[in-house]
């Protein structure tokens, strides 16, 4: 990315921003010039996130989130437009899992897996489209949304069938969205990322399966919290102007 701040003048709201990826993007693109929106049920986290790109001379708002639920989405859109304007740029990263075998997994673990990153994607595309259609006469062909999928779309695994159901659906999702909305300038695309310690994680990289997990990739090594940086930004940015309905895969080669 050449441009110092290639998200100047852009409003984005990032879902999932109280903790690892969405926190650290948050960082990052209040850096490349955004206003950016943090959303995520717990604001104590994003409040003192959103201070601090304050402090260092960004633009940023923590707003109470639940993707699950539809009316939070919209007041979350609704704070975000009355502090910065219409919301231009999302990025719905928000996500759980819940491993184990389906067999054993109880209903209730099910839903929550589904109805984040499955649902609450989708709920939170349709809020950033109303918003982007309803901002078009002012703005065109300027609507960004990124999807944070997974790798696991991409294979199969042991333990994790719903998540990787998700995140295949969101994938597709982004596609079918793109193609919905590609008269009205928004582009939707989904990364798909590889292994990143995060709290969704959590010590598992520290057990041996964990460790021998790590052994068996081509390089022998986790990724780093900034390995979808510059992917994002450039999504996000008016140098995508022509990328949408795309799936990206960055996962160090995990996968192949
Ligand atoms: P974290 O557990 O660190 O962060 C997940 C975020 O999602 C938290 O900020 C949490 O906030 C938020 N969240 C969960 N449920 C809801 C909800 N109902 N409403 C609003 N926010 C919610 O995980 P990561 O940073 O690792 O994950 C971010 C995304 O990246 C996820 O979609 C994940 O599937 C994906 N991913 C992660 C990989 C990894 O290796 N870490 C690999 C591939 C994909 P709060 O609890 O405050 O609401």
């Amino acid at each position: 990315m050449t441009h110092a701040h290639p998200l100047a003048g852009r409003v984005c709201l990032i879902t999932g921003a109280s903790s690892g990826i969405g926190a650290h993007l948050a960082r990052r693109m209040a850096r490349a010039g955004a206003q950016v929106v943090l959303g995520a049920r717990r604001t104590e986290l994003t409040g003192t996130i959103a201070e601090d790109i304050n402090s260092a001379g960004g633009k940023a708002l923590a707003v109470a989130l639940d993707v699950t639920s539809e009316s939070s989405i919209a007041e979350a859109f609704a704070s975000a437009e009355s502090r910065f304007g219409p919301v231009d740029t999302v990025v719905a990263n928000a996500g759980v899992v819940r491993n184990g075998r389906s067999t054993d997994a109880p209903e209730a673990d099910l839903r929550q897996v589904y109805d984040t990153n499955l649902l609450g994607v989708h709920l939170t595309a349709n809020a950033a489209a109303r918003a982007m259609m309803a901002a078009g006469s002012r703005e065109s062909e300027a609507g960004r949304i990124v999807i944070i999928g997974s790798i696991t779309a991409q294979m199969t695994g042991q333990g994790d069938a719903a998540y990787a159901a998700s995140k295949e659906g969101v994938a597709h999702l982004g596609r079918q969205l793109a193609r919905e909305w590609v008269r009205q300038g928004i582009n939707v695309n989904t990364v798909q990322p590889g292994y990143i310690r995060t709290e969704l994680v959590g010590d598992w990289f520290d057990s041996d399966g964990g460790k021998a997990q790590i052994a068996g990739w081509h390089r022998r090594r986790l990724m780093e919290i900034d390995a979808l940086d510059d992917l994002v930004l450039f999504l996000c940015s008016d140098a995508s102007a022509h990328v949408t309905g795309g799936t990206f895969t960055v996962d160090d080669g995990q996968s192949l």
